[in-house]
């Protein structure tokens, strides 16, 4: 089979490589698109690490074709998608239904093979854990493909309590802030306010649907926020972009007893001053969030179909002998999502 291969950052290949036999307890996928992730592109910066030689790929979409001895409640044929997590299920984290923090976490894309390549061997942890989901019979799987990223957006949103009426500001507008912005809308969210400094995801923001959008380099960001939620704040505050010196300001967009979430990941070896007395008066909760629990990947999928403008986050479609120019597009940030497509695998 065709198999993209991560060799070290900067160097991605697309190899031959023996299609993956099943064993017990596994499946096998013919996979029918999968994602490029913002960490993806962190890996190929060397700001993350993933094991040399890996298939990458994490945000996956595919269709069973070979079912492995042991195997109850799939079949030759399943239209699923994966939560990427092989976690231990024994870890205090695991039991209280956080695998995403499970302290021996392996992740399929970075540890194991991913999902950029014709077919991906399933461990058989992550069928054992029910980490194999079904997809709706209308949703493509070029759009179940982003169950993974919209479940760490889920993940976000709830650790907000972003629900219906909440206001939230969301800084930085890449795919995962503009997934923020529409998944958000979905869940009824209220005021949105974004702050993006490339004028086309500013525009993109606008158009799907954000109240107030503002440039970082030309506005008074603060004081705009403050003058659309009555001198209050956000709700909620999301930075989703690796950048140290955005969360300073971001913090100060909040309400008091508000939340700050830490969505993006950050190039590591650096410090963010800000001033301890703003959480401390404020009572403001300030988080991160990475990935999602697998309750959150189940009801993910189940929503998806009632996401505005989902099916324009892709705007980057790539076939396999290409797979190395998803992560050039991404580092070049033209367009938003790109994806790895295997067409006719679908059968919708
Ligand atoms: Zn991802
Ligand atoms: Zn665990």
């Amino acid at each position: 089979m065709r198999a993209t291969i991560f060799h070290e950052p900067g160097r991605v290949t697309v190899e031959d490589r023996p299609q993956p036999a099943v064993g017990d307890g596994e499946v096998r996928l013919r996979v029918a698109a999968a994602s490029l992730c913002a960490s993806d592109v962190r890996v190929y910066r060397g700001e993350k690490h993933a094991a040399p030689g890996v298939v990458p790929g994490h945000e996956i979409a595919g269709v069973v074709d070979a079912i492995g001895a042991g195997v109850t409640g799939l079949a030759e044929g399943d239209r699923v998608i994966l939560c990427p997590i092989v976690a231990c299920g024994q870890c205090r984290f695991c039991l209280v239904g956080r695998r995403n923090r499970c302290v021996s976490r392996k992740t399929l894309g970075y540890d194991l093979d991913g999902g950029f390549a014709e077919w991906l061997r399933v461990p058989a942890e992550l069928v054992r854990l029910g980490h194999v989901f079904p997809v709706p019979a209308d949703l493509p799987l070029d759009l179940a493909a982003l169950t993974e990223p919209a479940a760490c957006v889920l993940n976000s949103l709830e650790l907000c309590a972003v629900g219906p009426g909440t206001s939230l500001a969301i800084v930085g507008a890449g795919p995962m802030g503009l997934m923020h912005l529409i998944m958000a809308r979905a869940v009824g969210a209220g005021t949105i306010i974004v702050s993006e400094p490339v004028p086309e995801r500013r525009e993109i923001a606008r158009r799907w649907g954000a109240d107030l959008v503002l440039d970082p380099a030309q506005d008074d960001v603060l004081g705009a926020v403050q003058s659309a939620t009555a001198g209050y704040g956000t709700d909620a505050v999301v930075v989703s972009v690796g950048v140290h010196a955005a969360v300073p300001g971001a913090i100060d967009l909040v309400r008091k007893q508000g939340v700050v979430n830490l969505f993006a990941g950050f190039p590591p070896g650096q410090t963010v001053p800000f001033d301890p007395n703003v959480i401390h008066y404020g009572e403001i909760v300030l988080s991160g969030s990475q990935n999602a629990t697998s309750d959150q990947y189940r009801r993910t999928v189940a929503m998806l179909r009632s996401v505005p403008h989902i099916d324009e986050v892709v705007t980057n479609r790539y076939g396999i002998e290409h797979a190395a120019e998803a992560y050039s597009s991404r580092l070049a940030l033209d367009g938003l999502k790109s994806l790895v497509a295997f067409p006719g695998v679908d059968a919708v």
